[in-house]
């Protein structure tokens, strides 16, 4: 199978009309069936897929229906893998956009607000603050441009919660506050079955 990987590039996708590929990603999971990742999801795109279903890096668990083929392979689309090696989960998120609005539960930390978020320096850029999980906080933009250049104390503005650095449990947490918008029916028992029940 190993010769077909240079063809993944040339592939052509079967005429199955209204489901494009880019809409069929693959939920990968980790060796012992979680999730890679929650937030963001790890979803691979289904070239990647492919190339490492070639790369004998994964196993298929579940299909879509729809198939892609090219001269000398024709294969279904995966919606589920899983890696045959595990990897170990980091205890710590990546700072990204996302991952610092999911800890403020995508709420402005100044007054709550949920439109127009953006981010706050706690302690301005200007005055030696850095761009890091303990000085960045989800705020909208009118408290944004109204704490401006100052200080929490200076500008007489404090966030509901300190910024913190979260474990990737206490954005596991919020996150399922926040479903995300697509779920494949084929992802559903290997995002939940490890959940935590409500008492
Ligand atoms: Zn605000």
């Amino acid at each position: 199978m190993g010769s077909a990987l240079g063809e993944v590039a040339d592939v052509t996708v079967h005429s199955q009309p209204r489901v494009s590929p880019e809409a069929c990603p693959a939920l990968v999971l980790n060796a012992d069936f979680r999730p890679l990742s929650y937030y963001p999801l790890s979803l691979w795109s289904w070239q990647d897929s492919i190339k490492a279903v070639f790369l004998d890096r994964v196993n298929i668990v579940s299909n879509y229906d729809k198939t892609v083929r090219s001269p000398s392979f024709e294969i279904r689309l995966p919606s589920v893998l899983s890696l045959r090696n595990y990897v170990r989960p980091s205890r710590h998120p990546a700072f990204t956009r996302f991952n610092v609005f999911l800890r403020d539960r995508f709420s402005c930390q100044y007054c709550g607000s949920r439109e127009d978020l953006t981010f706050d320096h706690l302690v301005p850029r200007s005055k030696g603050g850095t761009t890091t999980w303990k000085n960045v906080v989800a705020a909208c933009s009118n408290c944004n441009l109204r704490k401006g250049d100052l200080r929490p104390g200076e500008a007489r503005m404090w966030p509901a919660r300190m910024p913190y650095q979260p474990t990737v449990n206490d954005l596991h947490q919020n996150g399922r506050r926040f479903p995300p918008n697509y779920l494949h029916e084929s992802w559903m028992d290997y995002l939940y079955w490890d959940s935590v029940l409500e008492p």
